[in-house]
């Protein structure tokens, strides 16, 4: 990771830089923005600059510190959210951090605390952080996110230097979508809903793969070789351009393979939250054809793979499908 990293924020980068170079960081920073938009990227960011060996105003991410705080196990860092179950953070996590920044610094020059999200403290945890931001002891480095810093004490917000994070642009998700793997078609539709949010984009990612795969099954479960359109009308809607289909028939081999281990007494499958709908593959063919199945979903995948017209393999694989049905 390296501030070259961070997309959307350039501003806010060029002016961390000039004072990690003056040597002039500020105690305490609030970094406010929609959650996903690069705040929490930027404050760990920062802190490996801080404590980077090789560069003065950037993290080189090979050096050992660098690598630990990548990997989120740097000893100086302390994470502070609510703990799990509870709403809101305690004025006894903060006490106990507050006695953890009293401590002298494992390996780096100086402590560091992020509290995320800092809207999130208590009021009397928020009173007793007061004297820490105006001068954290040991010289460490307290680095708040919020989503709105209007929901902060106005005493907290005095003693933090407010960094304002836009949401990113719709451009800017694209393109880190594409980076962390999603496909451009897919990423393509979806930054523009994400609301300038990294986070959000990748949830609307899950809800559109799990409507996917709701409609895949429902699809599979209609075919009938008795309604010959079922099969058609699957093919049409279900096939897409070759990359889309190899996706749409490695999800049906995952199911398959999931009700080939139902059919066979084994209760653990993959697809555990689908379960229902895996069952009823399972029972409603034979053992032996749903692992005639299983074999010709690879096969059609294999032919897909080497050129196949996607629609035309589906229209016979789903065909076969369609078949053995009861
Ligand atoms: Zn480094």
């Amino acid at each position: 990771m390296s501030f070259a990293d961070i997309l959307g924020h350039d501003r806010i980068i060029e002016v961390l830089r000039r004072s990690l170079r003056c040597g002039k960081t500020a105690h305490s920073y609030l970094f406010e923005g929609v959650p996903g938009c690069g705040r929490k990227k930027t404050a760990l960011t920062l802190v490996q600059a801080l404590f980077c060996t090789t560069l003065a105003d950037d993290a080189c991410g090979t050096c050992p510190s660098c690598r630990k705080i990548e990997s989120g196990n740097h000893p100086d860092i302390h994470q502070i959210a609510p703990l799990p179950d509870k709403r809101d953070i305690s004025i006894e996590q903060l006490r106990e951090m507050q006695h953890i920044l009293s401590l002298r610094p494992y390996e780096a020059p100086r402590k560091i605390c992020i509290i995320d999200p800092a809207e999130r403290m208590s009021v009397s945890a928020a009173n007793s952080l007061l004297k820490t931001l105006e001068e954290p002891p040991g010289n460490a480095l307290i680095i708040l996110l919020t989503e709105n810093a209007g929901m902060l004490l106005s005493t907290v917000r005095s003693r933090c230097q407010l960094v304002r994070f836009a949401p990113l642009s719709p451009e800017h998700v694209l393109s880190l979508l594409e980076r962390s793997g999603m496909s451009p078609d897919a990423a393509a539709l979806i930054a523009p809903m994400s609301g300038g949010s990294l986070q959000r984009a990748q949830e609307l990612d899950n809800e559109a793969l799990a409507a996917r795969r709701e409609t895949v099954l429902s699809r599979v479960d209609q075919l009938d070789i008795r309604h010959i359109a079922s099969v058609f009308d699957a093919s049409e809607e279900l096939s897409g351009n070759r990359d889309a289909t190899l996706e749409l028939l490695d999800m049906l081999l995952s199911f398959f393979r999931d009700a080939v281990h139902l059919g066979a007494g084994s209760g653990d499958i993959v697809n555990r939250s689908l379960r229902t709908a895996i069952e009823s593959i399972a029972t409603r063919r034979s053992f032996p054809r749903n692992l005639e199945l299983l074999e010709r979903i690879y096969e059609t995948r294999r032919d897909v793979q080497r050129n196949a017209n996607p629609k035309l393999a589906l229209d016979h694989l789903f065909m076969t499908m369609a078949e053995g049905s009861k």
